[in-house]
């Protein structure tokens, strides 16, 4: 099977590319790329005025299964991930039960066989259930197939605990992805500490319980040489600690996420639990500090944190609503339309901060279009503008702060290890 991608605008920094040429794709791998291949294929996709590039590699996604399967499911996941031009996903493990052994990550692996549609990757627990008691056996999770090691949804509140988690996981030469938060210090809070909290009446989560928790885990990393990568960034003073560290050499990277650099607080005042995540929307300063970081470089990957919720349980008193937004469906487009429509971000930033950061840091053969490589590729309209309507989601849970909202830059194909999947709405 043979597919021509033909004169669109190819844009692959791990190769310095960024011209109008022509692809191959022979199965399931790239097999050429040249300025005019002519070729007689199977299939031609004109691209004309088109962006081709690697297909995006989100490194935090939840994808419920196993145990919350009526939140979203493998299969309704990784089409989400399709129809967003996400050709990998790493699966969180903060599952029922928690991807925390070797049978755990043996059965999530046995599902994935049968239901996923891009690929997926696995990230292990640190900790037992994810209880921060007792460490995982990490090797044998690597040795399983774990890409990295994450509690996420909690940190790992014993210092002594994550230092050996980090020892170990430096041994195993696996990246920790820190969800960096004090629970002490976030004290039940719904909403950010300040403004919003003070007009609304409802308890404030400060930055502080998420920078004082990064200064922890840079900490540690400095200490053991182990590499962490820093979840969903919100606030100000966490860039500030990643910028000293990632100066002094400690092996840090960091991830934001597209409702951080689109929304600031002032966005949950109507009370709208689609607004609610964790860490929780910052003030303006904030945004604009997440903005800056992605402009300069600071901020390595921008990644969804896709948490799926059912309507029973967002569609309820703010306080009472589960944490976390929905994302695969709509990062690209955010991207383009607050970063690159602003010209915080050209192509290639985008491209190297949703795909092949996120391929390094991973350890992945991914994000880039080089001969050989894996045929994981998109074709995106760039001037294209569309509503973001609940009823298009592939997604089981429909949880997203853009509805409503007109976004621009449409994944018209998604090929994923060469197969072709075109949309049209
Ligand atoms: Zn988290
Ligand atoms: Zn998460």
């Amino acid at each position: 099977m043979k597919t021509l991608i033909k004169a669109g605008r190819v844009i692959d920094p791990a190769n310095k590319i960024d011209a109008v040429m022509d692809i191959l794709v022979e199965d399931s791998k790239i097999s050429k790329i040249a300025k005019n291949i002519p070729v007689k294929a199977d299939k031609v996709i004109e691209a004309q005025g088109k962006i081709v590039m690697p297909g995006l590699v989100d490194m935090h996604v939840h994808l419920r299964e196993p145990g919350r399967e009526d939140k979203e499911t493998i299969q309704s996941g990784s089409q989400a991930a399709l129809a967003g031009g996400v050709t990998s996903v790493l699966a969180m493990p903060n599952t029922s039960p928690a991807i925390d052994s070797k049978e755990n990550i043996k059965i999530l692996k046995t599902a994935i066989q049968k239901s996923a549609k891009v690929n997926c990757f696995i990230c292990a627990a640190i900790t037992k259930e994810r209880l921060g008691a007792e460490l995982t056996d990490i090797a044998s999770l690597k040795k399983e197939g774990a890409l990295a090691i994450s509690d996420d949804g909690a940190s790992v509140d014993n210092d002594d605990l994550m230092l050996e988690a980090l020892k170990v996981a430096k041994k195993e030469g696996l990246p920790v992805i820190c969800h960096s938060e004090d629970k002490k210090l976030t004290a039940y809070g719904v909403v950010n500490l300040g403004f919003t909290s003070t007009r609304l009446g409802l308890r404030g989560i400060s930055a502080e319980s998420e920078y004082k928790r990064v200064e922890r885990d840079i900490e540690l990393a400095r200490q053991t040489g182990a590499s962490i990568h820093i979840a969903h960034v919100s606030c100000q003073e966490s860039l500030e600690l990643i910028a000293r560290a990632k100066k002094n050499k400690v092996r840090v990277t960091c991830e934001s996420a597209p409702h951080y650099f689109t929304f600031s607080e002032e966005a949950v005042l109507g009370y709208d639990t689609n607004f609610k995540m964790n860490p929780p929307l910052r003030s303006q300063e904030d945004r604009l500090a997440i903005r800056k970081g992605l402009s300069s470089g600071l901020i390595d990957v921008i990644a969804s944190d896709h948490a799926p919720h059912t309507e029973n349980e967002k569609d309820i008193e703010f306080e009472r609503s589960e944490f976390g937004v929905i994302g695969l469906e709509t990062e690209l487009a955010a991207v383009v339309t607050e970063l690159i429509g602003n010209s915080l971000l050209d192509w290639s930033g985008l491209v190297m901060k949703m795909s092949l950061h996120p391929s390094r840091i991973l350890g992945l053969n991914k994000g880039t279009l080089s001969v050989g490589a894996d045929a994981d590729i998109i074709v995106v309209d760039p001037g294209r503008e569309w509503i973001v309507r609940k009823e298009n989601f592939y997604s089981k849970s429909k949880n997203s702060p853009f509805i409503g909202r007109s976004l621009k830059g449409f994944v018209e194909y998604t090929l994923c290890q060469g197969k072709v999947h075109k949309w049209n709405s």
